[in-house]
């Protein structure tokens, strides 16, 4: 059965390494992908843009083709938003036999025994991990343990299965992240071509994360 799977984060902004990874891991997976804006992230500060910025900025990005789309349900629950609460939500809605597949980068992936409940993750879900430059294998005790178990090397093995298995999947290495973006305008320089051009045109005009109009 044709997987679906799921990105999670905050997309702020939403960035080329983001758009890549997932369009990659969609055709490894043979998947339907999901992009899930987090509404207050429990592992992070306050994002820079608004919730509704950031899934303009989202869906703006993703205009123009059908595999990778963007699902605003965390935004609309109140509170924080809990991976495992997701998962729920979205394996009630698919049936039990889908693989769901919860792709996360390695530095996410690295911290995955912090999240809340986390053990329970496995249960509604496989684990993808998407490589990230600068972000190598080293697990503590019990994620290592869950890494060692749950392993699968290739994404048939996700097809045979609802949830349980982890499969490392290796992207094209693109060291972007949202922060340096940040770091970036912060400074009054632009991230072109690092932000698609449709996200940026909505940080240009709506003067987010203090960037002043210059085309107007
Ligand atoms: P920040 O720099 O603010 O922490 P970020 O660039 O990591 O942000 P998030 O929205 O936190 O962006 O990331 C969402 C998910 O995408 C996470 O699982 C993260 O690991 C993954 N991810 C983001 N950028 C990349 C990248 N360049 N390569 C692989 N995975 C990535």
């Amino acid at each position: 059965m044709r997987p679906l799977a799921l990105l999670g984060g905050t997309f702020d902004p939403i960035h080329v390494g983001h758009l890549r990874v997932a369009w990659e891991a969609a055709e490894a997976l043979n998947a339907d992908l999901w992009m899930l804006p987090a509404s207050v992230p429990p592992h992070r500060a306050a994002p820079g843009a608004s919730a509704a910025q950031r899934l303009a900025m989202l869906e703006a990005a993703l205009l123009g083709q059908q595999r990778l789309r963007a699902d605003p349900r965390e935004l609309r629950r109140s509170g924080p938003s809990y991976t495992i609460d997701t998962l729920c939500e979205v394996r009630a809605e698919i049936g039990p036999q889908r693989p769901l597949v919860l792709l996360v980068g390695a530095d996410a992936f690295a911290g995955l025994s912090t999240w809340h409940r986390w053990r329970e993750l496995f249960d509604h879900a496989h684990i993808g991990v998407l490589t990230r430059p600068g972000h190598g294998g080293v697990f503590e005790a019990e994620l290592a343990a869950e890494w060692f178990t749950r392993r699968v090397a290739d994404a048939g093995a996700l097809r045979e299965a609802p949830a349980g298995r982890i499969l490392p999947i290796e992207v094209t290495p693109l060291d972007v992240s949202a922060s340096a973006i940040r770091a970036l305008l912060a400074e009054g320089r632009s991230p072109r071509y690092l932000v698609p051009d449709a996200a940026l045109a909505i940080i240009e005009r709506e003067g987010i994360y203090g960037v002043r109009e210059k085309n107007a």
